[in-house]
């Protein structure tokens, strides 16, 4: 099963994202669409079509590019587990991680080229002279050559970095340099995250953005939010709502789905306090350090419950260290007493039907009290803007993109050791004994969140790069 398949996108209402646009906005989408060539299909490649940031951007990024008359499409890489093992380990090592410590030499260019080899065979299929590529991550960065001799235009976007380059960047970048060199732009989310040689190519900076109509972000009433946790088992109380969301195509549905949950005794009472971290089960994203500085320094002096949650942990086909990570916490949660153990869960949600899945993370993010994202390494952390722009307080670290997304106290607290647990259990804590406070932050970082990362200001910036490219 090695190649790529197109995934289809019906055009969305772009009414649904320009309801929550500043005034003058809609008119610079549409003149800024109106000056792309229409006969010039812009591509985006990436590894997954469901789970994680990329996948999070392209279905919205496509479906209102297409609302706009945009010739926009998607196609996904599939490839053999060895593949996204080589792959990860450079994702890691670009992020700053050491990750599974294996090798990135000869043997692992053969994989992934021989793999790329076969997967460029398709694309060759549908890329045309003059079109224009985003390659997504570094799953896809030996796709590169093969757009150019299609006579296209290859862009290669990295969605991670690391704050400081070190010898696991080194590497990284070492085993990507060469493939790169054909790109005609690469695109950065931050200016640091660049490696050093990337000068001798353009560059661009643009950040990621959330979608404010998708099923994850659309507007949901704290009873909505009760009754969709209550129908999944993962808050005790009856559903006083009909638990229903918008999908991606517009039709509504019942966001309802059976999570695999570790907890003791019954699930959290809705008036408990909630303290929440929705990630990825990576290593980076620390949910044993969130674990740990609630049990030490959040549980001793409060009431609340924490969540981590995380998608099911078979979900994600390119993420092999998931397993690993969730056995970790199950054992450390374990180990707790059993009072601190009934005040945490690890929830695991199938994604089967990634819109219902998305609804669900929208209630648990609704129905948060404070919300933390307590990465190690982070790209830019799109479960962070999406607390933001549900008017939450935030404690993140200050690693990556979370530094540039919460710069300063007004729109939430950014800890500049990420391994300090007591001043992670102090943030929080703090946030959770003073509710007013917490409002006027949270409302700070959705008014952010409205000037800077909704999709408008994002296609504005790719469609000015691609502009830029071909002039
Ligand atoms: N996510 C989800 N369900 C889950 C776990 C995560 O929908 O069970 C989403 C999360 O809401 C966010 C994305 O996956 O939109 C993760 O993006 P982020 O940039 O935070 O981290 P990444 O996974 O790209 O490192």
């Amino acid at each position: 099963m090695i190649g790529l398949r197109e995934v289809l996108v019906a055009p969305r209402k772009i009414a649904d994202l320009t309801a929550h646009l500043q005034p003058g906005q809609e008119r610079m989408l549409a003149a800024g669409s109106m000056r792309h060539h229409p006969e010039r299909t812009i591509w985006h490649v990436n590894s997954t079509e469901h789970g994680g940031g990329v996948a999070e951007m392209l279905r919205p990024m496509v479906g209102y590019s297409r609302a706009l008359g945009l010739p926009v499409r998607w196609l996904v890489l599939d490839a053999p587990p060895e593949f996204f093992e080589i792959t990860k380990r450079i994702d890691n090592g670009i992020s700053g991680v050491c990750g599974d410590g294996g090798p990135l030499g000869y043997a692992e260019h053969e994989v992934y080229q021989s793999v790329l080899a076969r997967a460029a065979a398709v694309l060759e299929e549908h890329v045309s002279p003059g079109d224009q590529v985003f390659l997504h991550d570094p799953q896809t960065a030996g796709l590169v050559g093969y757009v150019r001799r299609a006579g296209a235009v290859p862009v290669w976007r990295a969605h991670n970095g690391a704050d400081e380059p070190n010898q696991h960047t080194g590497v990284a970048w070492e085993f990507l340099r060469a493939y790169l060199r054909d790109a005609h732009a690469l695109v950065f989310t931050l200016p640091h995250f660049a490696p050093a040689w990337h000068k001798s190519l353009a560059s661009a900076v643009i950040p990621p953005f959330i979608d404010p109509a998708s099923p994850k972000n659309q507007p949901m009433s704290e009873r909505v939010a009760l009754s969709v946790l209550a129908r999944c088992d993962l808050i005790d109380a009856e559903p006083s709502a009909p638990p229903v969301f918008t999908r991606f195509d517009g039709t509504t549905a019942t966001a309802e789905l059976r999570p695999t949950v570790v907890r003791e005794g019954r699930p959290p009472s809705p008036d408990s306090p909630l303290v929440l971290q929705v990630s990825r089960w990576d290593a980076v994203k620390d949910m044993p350090g969130v674990m740990l500085g609630f049990a030490e320094h959040v549980a001793p002096r409060s009431d609340a419950t924490l969540m981590l949650v995380g998608p099911e942990v078979t979900g994600v086909a390119d993420d092999p260290e998931a397993a690993q990570v969730f056995d970790d916490c199950v054992k450390m949660w374990r180990a707790l007493d059993m009072e601190t153990r009934s005040r945490i869960q690890l929830v695991c949600l199938p994604m089967a039907d990634p819109d219902v899945n998305a609804a669900v993370v929208n209630a648990l993010q609704r129905h948060a009290t404070v919300i933390v994202q307590k990465s190690l390494s982070e790209g830019f952390g799109l479960t962070a803007t999406e607390a933001m722009w549900k008017a939450k307080p935030l404690v993140t670290s200050a690693v990556g993109g979370l530094r540039f997304q919460v710069p300063d106290l007004s729109v939430g607290t950014a800890l500049t050791d990420p391994l300090d647990l007591r001043a992670f259990g102090n943030a929080v804590t703090r946030y959770l004994a003073d509710p007013a406070n917490s409002r006027t932050v949270g409302e700070r970082a959705r008014a952010r969140v409205a000037e800077q990362f909704l999709p408008d200001t994002h296609l504005l910036a790719e469609l000015a790069l691609l502009r830029d490219l071909s002039e």
